[in-house]
């Protein structure tokens, strides 16, 4: 079963020095429940293709299906629905600087057309179960990386997608930080059935949480399987 499927997926950037071919012939199916893990190289077409699968980037070729509908003529209002089920975070977490971190995680609620009260007791659950409750009041310049991570990531989660789309969300951490950022990720993947797709450029991330993996190079699913398969030490 699965939950979003990429068809003969390809994208071509049109710019003023000529076509660059980002993404060619891209067909991944992604399994419900799974962390699936895409890996490559800098310029390799990972965030391109996270952002053609909610359609922050629209493919030229093929299609993304989300619960086997098709993106494509879906039109502002489908698209709009389909978002609300991915959650999204970043290497460089994309906070919003001028509101506190409640308010951060009220945000996506506010704009699904959650009441105040209800929005904000959602947020405490949510700042609670990601280890940051005594800081809600706290402004993101405050906070550690790993601490706006985890806030990214409450507020990630804030509408209950069935996805979360993670794009090099633990790059700009260190080591130890990195480990507490992928076993939160973990934890919300087992216990509340949230799909992931992983991108990165680091094989350790791939080990430590990814069922399947797809390797990108140049523009195209170069490999894809099992992790232990395609990175099994000979
Ligand atoms: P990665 O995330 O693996 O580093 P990207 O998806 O960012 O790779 O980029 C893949 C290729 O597409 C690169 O050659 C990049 O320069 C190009 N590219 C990405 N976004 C754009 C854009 N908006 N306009 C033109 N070219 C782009
Ligand atoms: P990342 O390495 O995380 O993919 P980038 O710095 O490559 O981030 O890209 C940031 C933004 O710039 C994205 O919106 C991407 O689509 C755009 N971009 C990337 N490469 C190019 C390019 N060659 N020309 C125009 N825009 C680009």
């Amino acid at each position: 079963d699965s939950i979003v499927s990429l068809k003969s997926m390809g994208k071509v950037f049109h710019t003023k020095n000529g076509d660059v071919k980002a993404l060619d012939d891209i067909n991944l199916d992604i399994n419900r429940g799974e962390i699936f893990g895409i890996i490559g190289l800098s310029g390799a077409g990972k965030s391109t293709l996270v952002r053609c699968i909610n359609y922050l980037e629209v493919p030229t070729e093929g299609d993304v299906y989300f619960e086997g509908k098709p993106l494509k003529n879906m039109g502002e209002y489908g698209i709009r629905s389909v978002r609300r089920n991915m959650g999204m975070i970043f290497q460089q977490f994309n906070l919003l600087s001028q509101r506190n971190i409640l308010n951060n995680v009220c945000f996506p609620l506010e704009i699904s057309g959650v009441p105040r009260a209800a929005a904000v007791k959602r947020a405490k659950e949510l700042l609670k179960l990601v280890g940051l409750s005594d800081r809600e009041k706290a402004y993101p310049a405050q906070l550690s990386g790993g601490q706006k991570q985890r806030v990214a990531i409450a507020r990630a989660i804030a509408t209950n997608p069935k996805l979360l789309l993670c794009d090099e969300a633990t790059s700009a951490l260190d080591p130890k930080t990195t480990k507490q950022i992928l076993d939160l990720i973990k934890d919300i993947n087992k216990n509340m059935g949230i799909t992931v797709i992983v991108i990165t450029h680091e094989m350790k991330v791939i080990e430590s949480i990814c069922d399947r993996v797809a390797i990108i190079e140049n523009s195209r699913i170069a490999e894809m399987g099992r992790v232990e398969d395609i990175f099994a030490n000979p």
